[in-house]
């Protein structure tokens, strides 16, 4: 595998792979990976001539300075893995080749959904996560490019972002890979304890049980009333509420379609159950499709 760390190599490598009329997958990381990262790499490396990784904690996403600093780097074990899963490029930029003269997000103003939940609990950060894919997209220029639904809420606005650019670029969407006791994989794992990482499955199990719920309704009736909705939310919530290690954030569903709240549920739309919580000092997301 061949490691990068300037965008005027990048730039001359990406033209000769275009040349040989090469396919290009491309998965964007912060690194830290993982078996979530590497099902990605996997897909890529299946659908494409040629896959590239890129490993870039972009300060620019982050509203929390400990979260930036904290956020776990392992640079070294990443690029064994990268190498067992036959990745063909590493890039792995500085700062200062991503952003010149200390240049901050761009002002990007093609969905107001970037100012809910993750937008809203986390201000800037999608600012953030657009200005550094479009970055890379136009550098890497890839064919496809791969994004977890563990990340719902980024998959969906860089789906929406890639349309209303016109950007000739296939977005992928990858299912969640998850740990032993149901925990969604996530570099951010990495700093949870052993207690606390048996407390973050509670974040699971809160999702299995509004969906088993909501199945359950559906099994009488076509429809799922707003009370009966929010009595539903209450009983999924209640182990979480009851245990004083997790603080959370927010448990919302929301349309697949137009990622607007759903007040109330008709079986014949999608829709999917989004949580974020603090475990301790780490914040976890997680989410679910109700189909
Ligand atoms: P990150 O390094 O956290 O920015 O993640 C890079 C990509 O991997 C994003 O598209 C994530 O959604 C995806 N990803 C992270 N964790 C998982 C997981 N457990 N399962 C599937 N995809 C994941």
């Amino acid at each position: 595998m061949e490691i990068i760390n300037n965008i005027s190599l990048l730039r001359k490598t990406i033209s000769e792979v275009k040349e040989s009329n090469k396919s290009i997958g491309f998965v964007p990381t912060m690194g830290s990976l993982h078996q979530g990262h590497l099902s990605l790499f996997k897909k890529s490396v299946l659908e494409n001539d040629y896959t590239i990784c890129s490993i870039y904690v972009n300060p620019t996403q982050f509203n929390n300075s400990q979260d930036f600093e904290t956020y776990p780097r392992t640079n070294n074990k990443d690029v064994e893995l990268l190498n067992s899963i036959n990745c063909d490029l590493l890039f792995l930029p500085t700062d200062r080749e991503m952003y010149p003269e200390d240049e901050r997000s761009k002002d990007y103003r093609f969905t107001e959904k970037i100012n809910l939940l993750e937008g809203e609990k986390r201000p800037g950060h999608f600012l953030g996560v657009i200005t550094i894919v479009h970055k890379l997209f136009s550098l890497v220029q890839p064919n496809k490019a791969y994004f977890g639904e563990k990340d719902y809420q980024q998959l969906w606005i860089i789906k929406l972002f890639t349309k209303e650019f016109k950007l000739p670029i296939k977005i992928i969407s990858c299912p969640t890979i998850r740990g032993e006791n149901g925990l969604a994989l996530s570099s951010r794992n990495n700093n949870l304890s052993c207690s606390e990482k048996k407390d973050a499955g509670k974040l699971f199990e809160a999702l299995v049980f509004f969906k088993t719920e909501l199945e359950k309704i559906k099994y009488n009736s076509s429809y799922c009333t707003p009370l009966s909705l929010i009595n539903t939310k209450k009983n999924a919530l209640a182990s979480i509420k009851k245990n004083p290690l997790i603080k959370l954030d927010y448990f919302e569903v929301i349309d697949e379609e137009n990622f607007s709240f759903a007040n109330d549920i008709n079986y014949d739309r999608n829709y999917r159950i989004l949580i974020a919580a603090y475990i301790g000092e780490i914040r976890l997301i997680d989410n679910m499709s109700l189909q």
